[in-house]
């Protein structure tokens, strides 16, 4: 008979009882705050963890991001849109991106999201003036 020894186990504290304290940086609602650090979501950690998730095809990752953006801005009363975008879409673009629209660096706008969620002047004045944009919904 093998006797087995298992030093790492420590018998007589009723069974399963340890548990995986694992929290995720995952965002708490309704104010969208990192469920481990307290920090605005995505906290720094999670802006990591993305961007890993994210290495192959970081473009989806903006797409991704402008989601949660808009889901996002149903919580979040914010006065300035351009708040949430840089918090939520910015750092996901290369460093190099220019705005599709208006030719700037530091933002871009996304087919099929509403104008309101970017911080772009000329997509603004092109909605006012026509109405609509880019197929995107205007409300
Ligand atoms: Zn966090
Ligand atoms: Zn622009």
């Amino acid at each position: 008979m093998t006797a087995e020894n298992r030093p790492g186990r420590h018998p007589g504290s009723g069974g399963s009882s340890e548990r995986p304290a694992r929290v995720e940086h995952n965002p708490k609602h309704p104010h969208w705050t990192c469920a481990v650090d307290g920090e605005d979501w995505p906290c720094r950690t999670a802006r990591t963890r993305l961007s890993k998730a994210y290495e192959e095809d970081p473009a989806a990752l903006t797409v991704h991001m402008a989601h949660l953006m808009l889901t996002a801005t149903d919580h979040i009363q914010t006065p300035a849109p351009a708040t949430l975008y840089h918090r939520f879409v910015r750092w996901t673009l290369p460093k190099a991106t220019t705005c599709r629209v208006c030719g700037k660096r530091g933002h871009d706008v996304l087919p099929g999201f509403p104008p309101r969620l970017f911080p772009c002047d000329k997509l603004h004045e092109g909605v006012r003036k026509l109405g609509h944009t880019l197929g995107t919904d205007t409300r």
